[in-house]
């Protein structure tokens, strides 16, 4: 099916976006990678007036580390560049496992990790992997700019907290207090397919004990969903074999899953337990940690 008639705008700065945007009065849609947006139009199930096309803008590609040791991710960030980038494994072992496991290499090559966080698919891999990592996402509009912290500003399927005349122009995961550690795993029916079930760990190791822990769930409920329970069971502990039981149980209770042709309800839970476990394990043996 080919997509309704919309008009098409391609502007040079953010300010004439954000512009363009508020002219379209709620009828206009950004195009980042166009991973999402376009096969959803192909299907008429979005029909946007206006196309606002921001590949054009300056200064929106970067990944990087700032001086607080906190990671910029910009709103043209590829998912292929965050694939082959040098800096997230050094620092980021959670972001660094996901990258490979987003879409096909041709979907990343396009994609954005941005554009993901707006789309939430409850199958977005990004959204679980910012979410344990507790990042925020850094919005502007007519009036300048506002940080939105990832659980307010992904709300549902398929549903952001942006005003339709703001672009999100970051990503931003927080410095961690000592040694980050973590990953990401999703299993899938085959490569390229979204996720049967996903989850991101994130622990934030200071003298052998977790200071902070994030587990997020992708693909067993009808959003991305926050095992903030989990997470917590780890705090003050130091990953003994007692603590990641328990998260593990923790994350597997949190999932929401339904039974589909992707697997059961109780076989996606069981993936959770596994998961969880399996990247705790892998983080004790000394892998997936920050240098
Ligand atoms: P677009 O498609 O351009 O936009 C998506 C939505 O976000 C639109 O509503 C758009 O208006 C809005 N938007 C985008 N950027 C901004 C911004 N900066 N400010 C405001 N609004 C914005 N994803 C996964 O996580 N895991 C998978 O396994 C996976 N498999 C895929 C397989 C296929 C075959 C395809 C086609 C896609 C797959 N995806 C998967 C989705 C892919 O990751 C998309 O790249 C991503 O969801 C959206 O990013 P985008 O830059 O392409 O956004």
């Amino acid at each position: 099916m080919y997509p309704t008639r919309f008009r098409y705008e391609a502007p040079r700065s953010l300010e004439e976006a954000i512009a363009l945007l508020a002219d379209g009065a709620g009828e206009a849609k950004v195009l980042a990678g166009g991973q999402s947006l376009v096969p959803l139009m192909k299907l008429r199930f979005a029909s946007p007036e206006l196309l606002v096309d921001i590949n054009n803008l300056p200064g929106l590609d970067h990944h990087q580390q700032d001086p607080d040791g906190s990671i910029r991710i910009g709103a043209l960030c590829r998912h292929a560049t965050l694939e082959r980038s040098a800096l997230l494994p050094a620092k980021q072992p959670t972001m660094a496992a996901a990258a490979p496991l987003i879409a096909d290499p041709i979907v990343r090559t396009r994609g954005t990790l941005v554009g993901s966080l707006c789309h939430a698919d409850p199958q977005g891999d990004w959204a679980s992997v910012v979410t344990a990592l507790g990042g925020h996402v850094v919005a502007q509009g007519p009036g300048g700019r506002r940080t939105i912290e990832i659980a307010d500003f992904v709300v549902g399927p398929f549903q952001n907290t942006l005003a339709y005349d703001e672009v999100a122009v970051e990503a931003v995961i927080p410095a961690a207090q000592g040694t980050l550690a973590g990953g990401y795993l999703k299993l899938e029916r085959r490569v390229g397919d979204f996720a049967t079930a996903g989850v991101a760990v994130s622990v934030d190791m200071v003298g052998g004990r977790v200071a902070r822990a994030g587990i997020a769930l992708t693909g067993v409920g009808s959003s991305t969903i926050d095992a903030t329970e989990a997470a917590q069971a780890l705090v003050g502990g130091s990953l003994d074999e007692g603590g990641i039981g328990r998260a593990a149980d923790l994350a597997a209770a949190a999932a929401q899953p339904n039974s589909d042709h992707r697997g059961s309800a109780g076989y996606k839970r069981h993936i959770v337990h596994t998961f969880v476990t399996r990247i705790l394990a892998r983080v004790v043996d000394g892998q997936e940690r920050a240098a």
